[in-house]
């Protein structure tokens, strides 16, 4: 075993959050859909709409026999709704070429909609018990912090991680699975990004990092994303009258949702279009079928 495995394994089994897609029972679908809804966003929002989903949508074949525009008025407000529209996808995909079930290995799982390698790794690991290498950012800070020895890794994932995450995989495919969750919660609770609590970490006697003192970051600049007055807020506002509405709105009430820049909204409008997010009939504005 690396030095790392013990006390990760066991600060896991003593600190892991009680999350529904992780209980013994939950179906490969919920996680599945955990991850989707978890890319671009906070677990404590993602529950309440994942357990909604997961109610009305126990399986692959309840979704994919209901229109597009339901999965879209079901992710609320979860941000980058394109991600339900390929949700959805992924729920016809499971049941016209896997009879219904999600598949258990990496290749078929990166074939779906709206997988691609992390979340098919991940699917792979946490559903079915897989030996895989699942780097997410809480992964790679960790690994950045605890073996490189810096604040924070670069903005995409390089050969040298991919290699350093596959050299500390455990060997057998029970304790890798269990390794690649433990160490993104590690990210997730403990070596936050903001103010990593290295009094309570289980490593602190190994991270590089800490060693060092902390140095700061002093690699490129790192984006930020605005967001009062773009394009991602305009859609997000558009959005949400029609998820809102019981049906098509006239385009009126989409003006009045944001009244600031009529060439926004309209740019925004035909964005939401192209994405199959939003259909227009005439006058009026809705959900797609
Ligand atoms: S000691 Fe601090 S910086 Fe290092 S892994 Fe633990 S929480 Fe992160």
């Amino acid at each position: 075993m690396h030095p790392l495995h013990r006390p990760v394994l066991q600060w896991y089994a003593d600190h892991a959050r009680d999350l529904p897609w992780r209980r013994p029972e939950a179906s490969a679908w919920s996680v599945l859909v955990s991850e989707l809804m978890l890319q671009q966003t906070p677990v404590a929002r993602v529950l309440p709409v994942h357990d909604a989903w997961m109610e009305r949508w126990p399986t692959p074949a309840a979704l994919a026999a209901e229109p597009a525009g339901e999965a879209v008025r079901a992710w609320g407000r979860l941000g980058y709704p394109r991600r339900a529209l390929r949700l959805h996808a992924a729920a016809v995909a499971i049941v016209e070429r896997h009879g219904g079930e999600v598949p258990d290995s990496y290749d078929d799982l990166l074939t779906l909609p709206g997988v691609g390698d992390y979340t098919a790794a991940a699917v792979a690991s946490f559903a079915f018990g897989r030996r895989h290498v699942v780097l997410d950012t809480n992964v790679r800070r960790v690994l950045a912090r605890v073996v490189a020895g810096v604040e924070l890794p670069g903005s995409s994932v390089t050969r040298a991680e991919r290699d350093l995450a596959a050299s500390l995989l455990p060997d057998d495919d029970a304790t890798a699975a269990t390794w690649a969750v433990a160490v993104m919660e590690l990210g997730a609770l403990a070596c936050t990004a903001a103010r990593p609590r290295c009094a309570d970490c289980p490593v602190a006697h190994l991270c590089a990092w800490r060693a060092a003192g902390h140095p700061a970051y002093a690699g490129p600049p790192r984006r930020t994303q605005a967001w009062a007055g773009t394009d991602r807020q305009c859609r997000g506002r558009l959005m949400a009258v029609l998820r809102e509405a019981d049906g098509p709105v006239h385009a009126s009430v989409l003006e009045a949702a944001w009244p600031h820049d009529d060439a926004q909204r309209s740019r925004c409008l035909e964005t939401l279009v192209s994405d199959g997010l939003a259909a227009r009939t005439g006058p009026s504005w809705g959900l797609p079928a």
